[in-house]
């Protein structure tokens, strides 16, 4: 693994852990119809950090914290950014304009900004129940690939991940508890009947025409941002209920991807933005995890060996052990 000394991670979430102060209007330049913030106002506006500006690159250029140990490496034309090696994906490209590096402004206000301009998002709240929801099951098998079922996987997982949560005190409720189709009203009532909770929904991968291989990990889209894989629709702009969670569904995504693709030696195919239907009806902060791709035939393997799914649990629970010591941690302040 090329990066990723836990510490760095702790570092991450603690920045992110926090409020969003009410966000200092910057200067913002419109292109193609959306705003951008000019990149070169980070070290003024977040004097804190002493940032530096480095090209690493000639398309590659990295904002170091003298002070804090962030790295944030911004790619022109790409919507791909890194923050400590750990992939994030903009919902919109980093743009090179009149000699300055443009951030949309909605990347700006949801992604970087809750990272770098850390208060309390968590009301200290605790974390005490953990929502696990198994993809598909049923009549609903999912991917179906020569060794197995989706469905299968997802529920032999999340039933690790509870074992391995309930041994340190969490109460953790399934959405499906065996080989049943709850709907994903169903799955998102289910969630909704408990407090002090954040909620998981399980999946494997396929796609890519068999190349495609990798973990991801999806969190809502914030109002003005496109589901997966999409253009931007009218109806993208609507609050929806999981987005009262904004800034705590970043923090738990990164918690759990980042302890993933640490943990495992996975493809690190970033943390991205979609508008499923769990996501945006669960009021809890809520993460849809991607574990890899059936359709791809090593990695087929792998997801096919129990000791890889083990492997998989412990990574997902300590996400989820090192999101709740950083919220609470933070929250007590
Ligand atoms: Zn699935």
């Amino acid at each position: 693994m090329p990066y990723s000394p836990q510490k760095h991670l702790t570092a991450l979430l603690i920045f992110i852990i926090s409020v969003i102060p009410a966000f200092a209007e910057w200067d913002t330049i419109v292109h193609l119809n959306q705003k951008y913030v000019d990149a070169a106002q980070i070290p003024s506006f977040y004097k804190e950090y002493k940032f530096k500006k480095e090209y690493k690159a000639s398309n590659k250029i990295r904002y170091a914290s003298v002070l804090k140990g962030v790295n944030i490496d911004f790619i022109i034309g790409s919507q791909e950014i890194f923050i400590n090696n750990l992939k994030f994906h903009f919902s919109y490209p980093v743009v090179a304009k009149s000699g300055k590096i443009l951030i949309s402004q909605i990347d700006w206000v949801k992604l970087i900004h809750p990272i770098l301009r850390p208060s309390h998002i968590n009301n200290g709240r605790t974390l005490k129940t953990v929502i696990l929801d198994p993809g598909h099951g049923g009549y609903e098998p999912g991917t179906v690939n020569h060794y197995g079922q989706e469905k299968t996987y997802t529920l032999s997982l999340a039933r690790k991940v509870k074992v391995l949560l309930e041994k340190v005190g969490f109460k953790v409720v399934m959405t499906r508890p065996g080989d049943s189709y709850p709907s994903l009203q169903q799955r998102v009532a289910i969630a909704n009947r408990y407090q002090d909770a954040i909620f998981i929904s399980l999946h494997f991968n396929a796609g890519g025409a068999g190349r495609a291989d990798g973990i991801e990990t999806f969190s809502l889209s914030p109002p003005g941002v496109a589901h997966y894989g999409r253009g931007l629709k009218s109806s993208d702009l609507q609050i929806r209920t999981g987005n009262s969670q904004d800034y705590m569904n970043i923090a738990l995504a990164t918690a759990v991807h980042g302890q993933a693709i640490r943990k495992l030696g996975a493809k690190d195919r970033g943390i991205r933005r979609a508008r499923f239907t769990v996501l945006t009806g669960v009021r809890h902060p809520a993460i849809l995890f991607e574990g890899g791709f059936m359709s791809n035939s090593s990695e087929a393997r792998k997801i096919n060996d129990d000791r890889y799914l083990t492997s998989m649990a412990s990574a997902i629970a300590d996400g989820i052990i090192r999101y709740k010591t950083v919220t609470e941690k933070h929250s007590r302040r």
